[in-house]
């Protein structure tokens, strides 16, 4: 199950996070409004066939061709059966209409499957190996971009967390941690980062500023201890599924690394809600993000690959030159850029 990375964060003062996990409402009328869409299109195809075939049923008749007539009017019988097939059952046209288009179509059989409710096996946008079923955190980084480093020491800027990959130690807590308010930055709630990802978020708040964007850092570093309250009080609560659903596992969140911010502007509203995706602040911070070392880690459309719904406030620190690379090969999710498996849930 998906979870917002900052559902139910103490301290933070935004409760509701949970409403972010339900950002798709209307998908279904969506969908069925495309399917109407191409039902019609084809239909309209299958009647300009059926007069194409008309008059080449005429001309051959007056030839007195007699072959032609029988092909042609196996043709158009065989036109006008799939329109009113067609008519007849709209939802299930495309199938039935295909077979007589004259470009082939990939085989509509199939349903992709719907890879963000299992933690089983999952299609691999890279050409990795599948994943096995157990988390591989000491595993050597093979196929990483050496621009990376090292993406498994708890420490190491670039280290990878998701669903699969737990912070090891579970109960890691970083050594250079520095309340961000010493560095001028705001932070209403007085949140620390690692010193180089505070440095690097006061360089692009000061840059936001000059763009006409006040920004606010509203979470930071979260500690393995406070997480593990979090979410036991959740599993008392809720069963490890509900608690699933709704908290990272404690050694399991980035902002346990100290290099994971989430980013507000008060002014503009929408705080640690998928709206401000849509502010221009929101739309500054995800176009430049990757000039001062950061990433959106959770981009819209992306959670069967990296776990969590669209958190547009959700940055993480990863260095320039990680940044900077995947700015310029237009990969968006840290788990493709490193070649790593998706990671939509716990292994178990
Ligand atoms: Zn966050």
């Amino acid at each position: 199950m998906a979870a917002s990375e900052d559902t139910g964060v103490p301290g933070d003062g935004v409760p509701g996070d949970g409403a972010v996990g339900g950002g798709a409402p209307g998908d279904g009328a969506v969908g069925d409004g495309a399917h109407g869409g191409v039902a019609a299109d084809e239909i309209l195809v299958g009647e300009r066939r059926g007069r194409v075939a008309a008059e080449k049923h005429s001309r051959r008749t007056r030839r007195g061709r007699a072959a032609m007539l029988v092909v042609a009017t196996v043709t158009v019988v065989a036109v006008l059966t799939g329109v009113v097939a067609a008519l007849a059952q709209p939802r299930d046209v495309v199938q039935m209409v295909e077979p007589t288009a004259t470009t082939p179509v990939a085989a509509p059989t199939s349903t992709p499957p719907a890879p963000t409710e299992t933690a089983g096996p999952t299609e691999t946008v890279v050409a990795t190996p599948t994943p096995t079923s157990t988390p591989t955190p000491t595993s050597t980084a093979g196929g990483t971009p050496s621009v990376a480093g090292d993406i498994t020491a708890a420490s190491s800027i670039t280290v990878l967390v998701n669903k699969l990959t737990p912070l090891e130690p579970i109960e890691y807590e970083p050594a250079d941690l520095v309340p961000v308010t010493t560095l001028g930055i705001p932070s209403m709630n007085g949140h620390s980062l690692r010193s180089e990802a505070a440095s690097a978020v006061q360089t692009m708040f000061t840059a936001a500023s000059a763009a006409g964007y006040a920004l606010d850092m509203t979470s930071g570093y979260r500690s393995a201890e406070s997480q593990t309250q979090l979410y036991e009080g959740y599993v008392a609560d809720l069963g490890q599924e509900g608690a699933d659903a709704t908290s990272a596992r404690p050694g399991y969140s980035e902002h346990q690394t100290g290099l994971a911010a989430d980013i507000s502007a008060p002014d503009a509203g929408c705080v640690l809600e998928a709206c401000f995706g849509a502010t221009e602040a929101g739309q500054w911070l995800s176009a430049n993000a990757w000039q001062y070392g950061f990433i959106l880690r959770y981009p819209d459309g992306v959670t069967h690959i990296t776990g969590y719904e669209y958190e547009p406030w959700h940055f993480r620190y990863v260095g320039a030159e990680v940044a900077t690379a995947m700015h310029e090969q237009g990969i968006v999710t840290y788990e493709e850029f490193l070649g790593k498996p998706e990671a939509p849930d716990y292994a178990g």
